[in-house]
């Protein structure tokens, strides 16, 4: 797995033979069509924003000094959905399309972008 920080990198994925639809890892079928024939595939590490909220207020855990930030679902340029935080000087300014680049998986677990 990819967990340096540096830029411009893939994301190590899954993508379904059936479809062709790629996922982030961890699931044993496809949610578009239900297959699971899957392969290891690396996704696009840029994409932009296609959903997100601002997190103001954490109370407890390593997240807490992050706050305000931004947590959104990202679509990669080859279409996979992820989950993940966007880091950008001020989360109150993310928008929808925001255009971002992968960064690295932050404890081998949390996906990090940032805003370019
Ligand atoms: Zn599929």
């Amino acid at each position: 797995m990819n967990t340096s920080g540096e830029l411009g990198r893939t994301i190590p994925a899954v993508k379904c033979k059936d479809c062709g639809t790629p996922h982030p890892k961890g699931i044993a079928a496809c949610p578009a069509c239900g297959s699971m024939n899957l392969e290891d595939y690396e996704a696009r590490g840029t994409g932009a924003i296609y959903t997100y909220s601002v997190n103001t207020f954490v109370p407890m855990g390593k997240h807490k000094a992050r706050a305000p930030y931004c947590m959104a679902v990202v679509e990669t340029d080859d279409k996979m959905r992820i989950t993940a935080i966007v880091e950008m000087p001020d989360a109150n300014t993310a928008k929808i399309g925001d255009k971002v680049q992968f960064k690295a998986y932050e404890d081998k677990l949390t996906p990090i972008f940032e805003r370019v």
